[in-house]
């Protein structure tokens, strides 16, 4: 088993991979940045060291001193969360080179699957249904015309090392190829370094289900079911359940047998999550894949009873996996809230300061993941999520009405949330029937 984690992240996903870590006798090293010094993790964690200034690319992005800093605390692995450098091969190749263990897959599966138009390349050819569009990138504007003229008004351009919902554009016409054609190429460039770009169809009023896959190192591989994250802002999740409202047991598990497919072709190990979109008539094509842990993945382990993080560290130990695909039965539903320190009212524009007053809500069902704590200042050059509320109920109604009393016990004071915009949500008619898709925030809130 390994003997020392670092921790190369903050927030919550920090301390949820600390308890992991702790639960099974490990010890654990966290980084943090000079803005960080008080934080949840910083303190949580057996040891801490400071890796820089509070802008993430001096400290949670910086390569050589998260290197230093598990080299000098005999640390034996990395465990990189999400974010940062979880999706960043060539920190995984320096890992591997300082003999230390980088818990994910490896750095060539990352890489290959970094590139979202290589990865669906690859998807196509296993047979895994993909989203129609470009057979790989895109050379050139000219290029761009044919193939959108090819498979049909409206399309999407996205960028190919894309993610956080950044670098991508839907596009009605002609008239406006040329406009968004530009805007993806240069937000490409400046969010990701790199201005590789592909076109796919755009699936009219899709779900979004992910399939959480495990793979071990020994070629075993298995799912946990769906999550359904079809409740989005501007391509981001704003909430997220298993099991999802449109899925039956026949699609689930061709889902799930795809899902594994795409395991196999790529050679995969630890936890990742393969993306779908759903159309209305039950067609299903590959997004992409996250090699990583993801922000939602408490509501697949509430459904399963399996511990992801706990399984990442196993697998990453050199141990086979501890679950068959027979083991894994869904039990009840579950439903995450991301609570973010954000003004609807003006935006959703990021609201970092400090929290006077903190009661979160508790009892039978409910999961909190956070890092915050009274008297807790937030730094404004992170991430707005401060929070994760996940309940767990019978069915899903019952999950609804456990998740609004949980909301309505929060108190947050100093900031501002997204936690009544959140409640709205769940008091939807449409959310509540089952009948929505990604466009549901959109047309429902006008956002
Ligand atoms: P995606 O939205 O890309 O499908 P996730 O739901 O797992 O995948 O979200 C990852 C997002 O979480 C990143 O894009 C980033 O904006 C955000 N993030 C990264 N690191 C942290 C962190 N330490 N705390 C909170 N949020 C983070
Ligand atoms: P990211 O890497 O930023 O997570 P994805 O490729 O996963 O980007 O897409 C993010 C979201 O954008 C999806 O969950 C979906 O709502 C929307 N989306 C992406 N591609 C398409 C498409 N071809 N048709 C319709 N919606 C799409
Ligand atoms: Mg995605």
């Amino acid at each position: 088993m390994l003997k020392k984690v670092l921790i190369a992240n903050r927030g919550e996903i920090a301390v949820r991979i600390i308890r992991a870590c702790r639960e099974l006798g490990i010890s654990t090293v966290a980084v943090y940045s000079e803005a960080d010094k008080n934080a949840l993790h910083t303190r949580l964690a057996d040891e801490a060291v400071c890796i820089g200034p509070a802008k993430s690319n001096k400290s949670y992005l910086n390569i050589k001193n998260i290197l230093q800093a598990a080299c000098g605390t005999g640390s034996d692995s990395i465990h990189p969360g999400f974010g940062f450098l979880s999706e960043n091969a060539n920190f995984a190749k320096m890992c591997e080179e300082s003999n230390i263990k980088f818990i994910g897959p490896s750095y060539q599966v990352i890489d290959l699957m970094g590139n979202k138009s290589n990865a669906k390349e690859l998807m196509k050819n296993a047979k895994v249904p993909v989203v129609p569009g470009s057979e790989g990138s895109i050379r050139d504007f000219n290029e761009a015309t044919q193939i959108a003229n090819k498979i049909g008004y409206p399309i999407m351009i996205k960028a190919a090392a894309g993610g956080g919902g950044k670098g991508i554009r839907l596009v009605h016409s002609e008239e406006e190829l040329k406009e968004a054609y530009e805007i993806v190429k240069q937000e490409a460039l400046v969010s990701f370094n790199d201005d590789e770009i592909y076109i796919e169809k755009f699936i009219e009023n899709p779900r979004h289900v992910e399939i959480q896959v495990l793979a071990d190192e020994y070629g075993n591989g298995i799912h946990l079911g769906e999550r359904d994250c079809s409740v989005q802002r501007r391509n981001q999740k704003v909430l997220e359940e298993s099991p999802s409202t449109v899925l039956d047991e026949k699609l689930r598990k061709k889902m799930g047998e795809a899902a594994i497919n795409a395991v196999k072709a790529s050679h995969y190990s630890s936890a990742g999550t393969i993306e779908f979109l759903v159309d209305k008539h039950k067609n299903f094509y590959f997004m992409e894949m996250n090699t990583r842990i993801q922000v939602e993945h408490p509501v697949t382990e509430w459904v399963t009873g399996v511990d992801i993080v706990k399984e990442q560290l196993r697998i990453a130990s050199g141990e086979k996996l501890s679950y068959s695909q027979k083991d894994i039965m869904v039990s009840g539903h579950s439903i995450e809230c991301r609570i973010n320190a954000e003004n609807p009212e003006n935006n959703f524009m990021p609201c970092p300061g400090s929290i006077n007053d903190l009661h979160l809500p508790g009892g039978n069902g409910v999961r909190i993941d956070t890092a915050v704590y009274t008297g807790y200042k937030i730094p404004p050059v992170y991430d707005s999520m401060i929070a994760k509320i996940i309940v767990h109920a019978e069915n899903r109604e019952a999950a609804i009405s456990k998740m609004k009393v949980a909301l309505e016990e929060c108190v947050i004071d100093g900031i501002d949330t997204n936690i009544d915009f959140l409640y709205q949500i769940l008091e939807n008619e449409n959310f509540i029937s089952g009948n929505f898709d990604t466009s549901f925030i959109k047309k429902e809130f006008g956002i």
